[in-house]
């Protein structure tokens, strides 16, 4: 992890939760080598029973220089699905829906 190549340090993004991308916006630059491109790395993905957890790492292009490790989980608890997310680059942020479906177009009264 490294909060020198970053503007904000796990920037609140309420409930906007990624597993894929980054969010440049808050790069700044390569602390090392002063490029302003990234890569993703190392993604993994882990399967539980009942949670999924999606990690990689935010790298710099040209010197592999580590800027931030990203992860995101989901899981079932109870009626609702969470999703979260922790990334010192893409910031954090939590969300939860409920399973049980709620169709927009019903009665309204
Ligand atoms: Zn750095
Ligand atoms: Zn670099
Ligand atoms: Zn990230």
């Amino acid at each position: 992890m490294c909060q020198r190549c970053v503007r904000e340090e796990y920037p609140d993004r309420e409930s906007l939760c990624v597993d894929q991308g980054s969010y440049m916006i808050n790069f700044l630059k390569c602390f090392e080598c002063g490029s302003q491109d990234l890569k993703m790395a190392n993604r993994s993905c882990t399967e539980a029973e009942d949670e999924e957890v999606i990690h990689y790492q935010h790298i710099c292009v040209f010197c592999e220089h580590l800027v931030a490790e990203h992860e995101h989980t989901f899981k079932v608890d109870g009626e609702f699905q969470v999703y979260e997310m922790s990334c010192l680059l893409c910031g954090s942020a939590d969300d939860q829906r409920s399973i049980m479906p709620i169709d927009p177009r019903g009665p309204v009264m």
